[in-house]
């Protein structure tokens, strides 16, 4: 498993971060439960309680060398003791999640990410760029979850959030992995999605990896491509701004264009603001200028309507 209960902090802790940086120091040391979320099912005659199921601690090696001499490394685990014997079964862990946690895994032990971007003010450049290292990376909290359509695992996200609240980055990003074609409306959407929750985002395609091993993929190019949750939303607002100047202009012309052919008649209705009075036309003696104003204006109401173009 990837992860397991401490017995005193009562926290979910992945095995991949305590391999990273963490506070767990002698997690061998410490007692670990079986998160029950995993369970499948198990012999209810041999475990009476199903948080208590201890599991252990399994190290990771840093430095594994594959036939093709590659070196990598393989991310720590829990395992269940004896796991026959206690007739467990547990939630398998799916291809594709296995290929994310190790890739991420490799890339954060050796410090190789990088990430290139582009700032609000050159949309289009991604001339900037940052090293995992320099962003304050909160290595317990890491995450990995994956996505499963039609029996057919879609994507893997892997959350590394920060330790601290960044300006331009958010509370972390996500590197998606995505395994099977997708819209650019669903990355859009789930851009929005992210940046709402207050991520950066990083789109990894099929094609961006090469396959090293059955548990292993690496990546072709080394610096990958990032959206920063700055820009996102930025994005966000001149889209949605856009739209909505767009609509608003629509529905001033149609207006617009019906008081035409009405050619502007003496009455158009009560006035929204009382609902005591009717919106009658006037003119206005000094500019000639027609306008509708509420017949109730001796009670006070001074809502009145300016007729464009000077139209009357
Ligand atoms: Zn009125």
């Amino acid at each position: 498993m990837e992860g397991a209960i401490n017995s005193v902090t009562k926290k979910y802790i992945m095995a991949l971060s305590i391999g990273l940086d963490s506070s767990y120091q002698f997690p061998k040391e410490e007692k670990w439960y079986l998160d029950p979320n995993d369970i499948i099912d198990y012999d209810k005659e041999k475990i009476k309680d199903v948080t208590k199921i201890e599991v252990g601690y399994r190290k990771g090696n840093d430095s594994v060398i594959n036939w093709a001499g590659t070196e990598y490394a393989i991310a720590p685990c829990f395992f269940i003791k004896n796991k026959t014997d206690l007739g467990i079964n547990i939630v398998p862990e799916s291809k594709e999640h296995k290929l994310a946690k190790n890739w991420i895994y490799n890339r954060l032990i050796n410090k190789n990410l990088s990430f290139k971007f582009a700032k609000i003010s050159k949309p289009f450049e991604y001339d900037n760029e940052i090293n995992i290292n320099e962003l304050n990376i909160n290595y317990d909290k890491i995450g990995i979850e994956v996505t499963v359509k039609n029996n057919k695992t879609q994507r893997a996200d892997i959350i590394l959030p920060f330790k601290k609240y960044d300006k331009l980055f958010g509370s972390g990003i996500v590197v998606e992995i995505q395994f099977s074609k997708q819209f650019e409306s669903t990355t859009t959407k789930r851009n929005n999605e992210w940046g709402f929750k207050g991520y950066s985002i990083c789109w990894l395609w099929k094609d961006d990896f090469e396959n090293i091993s059955e548990n292993l993929i690496e990546l072709k190019e080394d610096t990958i491509k990032l959206e920063p949750l700055q820009k996102i939303m930025h994005e966000f607002a001149e889209n949605n701004l856009y739209d909505f100047k767009h609509k608003l202009q629509e529905i001033s012309r149609m207006i617009e264009e019906k008081m035409h052919e009405l050619k502007y008649p003496f009455l158009i209705g009560e006035c929204k603001k009382c609902n005591r009075g009717y919106m009658a036309k006037k003119q206005n003696k000094s500019t000639k200028k027609y306008f509708y104003s509420c017949s109730n204006w001796q009670e006070g109401c001074k809502h009145s309507i300016n007729i464009l173009d000077g139209e009357n």
